[in-house]
């Protein structure tokens, strides 16, 4: 018998959230504020999942909410914290206020624990099996949340999906990210936006790049970070791999950390005040921007979110973004993106449906997984999105263990309640 049948039972009645990054995190939250216990499994060793450890400083704008301006709040009173607090969340703040907030709702979470099974009964997800330094535990739990952004608890447990689009499974591009210091911006601005003409005394910046880099690098992406004399790029980028496999996803980690050094080399020559700069840190979290998408009870399309659909079953809320696509074949956009020309006031709701898979009860998903299109999933996979998402899932979760049943058990609006409850506006019908 191989060592690795043999496994630690442990049990735990509340909600097990599989990942603690932006959508774990709101969904704990928001399922200890409605009572219940909760657990947070989480691979590396802090919270905040692609805004800490994947270095993201720019919380996309367009979906406010309240649980967003409590976390901005929280982080702008963080002792250790910059002082340009206006110019992104700042990611090491990002984890200490986290934790801090965890521990005061007393949610539990254990990092270095990567959920590799899922236990399962027919037609149901009764736990996860997960690698903790003590060895391999398996956890028996009565709801559980996977917000590891890939999915790995729902694929485990068969849950059907769809990797990419549709037509050819091809991903949008994925990057690691990383931070330059020595950048003197006094006089210089930045680009403010990616794929935009940015013209410098070498000419425009954004055909510099794609002129200089070696593809599939190739566009420029630099946002401020709240530290003076650093900025966050976003450069590099490896497509035409499956993410889902450890081999292709270490070779395009490989790929994107040896696309740095010619990055900060065009930086230097081509980007005014970033002559002096230098690569300070990258990402301790590989930037996937797409991977699984899950079959739900319902699957969020393009089409509903232009529309402004307000479902009945509604767990987020006010939420907008365009449809930003990233070429999965090179650099910039894809030509299916809209970034401009989204119509500026259309806000979206995500209905529970999407959160929750065909197969598989008592399992939901949160953040970038959940059952949505191709296109679809480019506007809600922003940390914004992502974070209301979590929001609504954590409660749903909550209000379902509170009355010992599953979520679709629920009456909708004793979910929606409890999200009201929490400071969220309910949309206009
Ligand atoms: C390169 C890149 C740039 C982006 N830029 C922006 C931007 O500028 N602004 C913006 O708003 N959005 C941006 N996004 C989108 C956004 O960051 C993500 O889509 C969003 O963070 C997804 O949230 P999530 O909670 O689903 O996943 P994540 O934030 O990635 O969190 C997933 C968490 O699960 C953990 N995990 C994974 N597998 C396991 C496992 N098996 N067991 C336990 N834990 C596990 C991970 O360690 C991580 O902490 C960007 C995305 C990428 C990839």
């Amino acid at each position: 018998m191989s060592n690795l049948k043999k496994f630690i039972r442990r049990k735990f009645d509340g909600v097990l959230i599989a990942g603690g990054g932006v959508a774990g995190c709101a969904a704990a939250i928001g399922a200890a504020r409605a009572g219940a216990p909760v657990l947070v499994l989480e691979n590396g060793i802090s919270l905040g999942g692609m805004a800490s450890s994947g270095l993201l400083p720019l919380w996309m704008d367009g979906s406010d909410s309240p649980l967003r301006r409590e976390l901005d709040a929280r982080c702008a009173q963080c002792s250790t914290g910059p002082v340009e607090r206006d110019r992104g969340l700042d990611h090491e703040c990002m984890k200490i206020v986290l934790e801090k907030w965890f521990d005061e709702l007393g949610i539990t979470y254990c990092y270095n624990s990567s959920v590799v099974d899922a236990k399962t009964g027919s037609d149901s997800v009764t736990g996860a099996y997960a690698a903790l330094p003590e060895g391999l535990v398996e956890i028996s739990a009565p709801l559980l949340i996977d917000a590891t952004g890939d999915g790995a608890l729902a694929a485990a447990a068969g849950v059907e999906f769809t990797l990419g689009r549709d037509s050819d499974h091809a991903c949008q591009g994925a990057s690691l990210a990383f931070e330059v210091g020595g950048v003197n911006l006094t006089d210089n601005p930045l680009p403010d936006c990616f794929d935009v003409p940015f013209e410098t005394p070498h000419g425009n910046a954004a055909e510099l790049a794609r002129r200089e880099l070696t593809p599939p690098a190739g566009h420029l992406i630099l946002h401020h970070t709240s530290v003076p004399g650093v900025i966050s790029a976003n450069m590099t980028n490896a497509v035409g791999f499956d993410p889902t496999s450890g081999r292709e996803r270490t070779d395009a980690i490989r790929l994107c950390r040896r696309q740095i050094e010619e990055i900060v080399m065009f930086l230097r020559r081509f980007m005014p005040g970033f002559e002096n700069c230098y690569l300070q840190l990258s990402g301790s979290e590989f930037g996937i921007r797409e991977s699984r998408h899950f079959h739900g009870r319902h699957t969020l399309t393009e089409q509903e979110i232009l529309a402004g659909t307000v479902f009945d079953d509604w767990i987020a809320t006010w939420n907008h973004f365009p449809f930003d696509i990233h070429n999965v074949t090179g650099c910039g956009l894809d030509d299916n993106g809209v970034l401009d020309g989204f119509p500026p006031d259309r806000t979206y709701t995500v209905p529970l449906r999407c959160c929750q898979p065909e197969t598989g009860t008592g399992l939901l998903l949160a953040g970038r997984n959940i059952s949505g299109t191709h296109v679809a999933h480019s506007s809600f996979r922003v940390m914004p999105i992502c974070l209301n998402i979590g929001l609504g899932v954590g409660i749903a979760a909550a209000v379902a263990w509170k009355k010992r049943t599953l979520p679709e058990l629920v009456d909708i609006e004793i979910i929606q309640q409890e999200i009201i409850r929490q400071g969220v506006v309910p949309p206009n019908r």
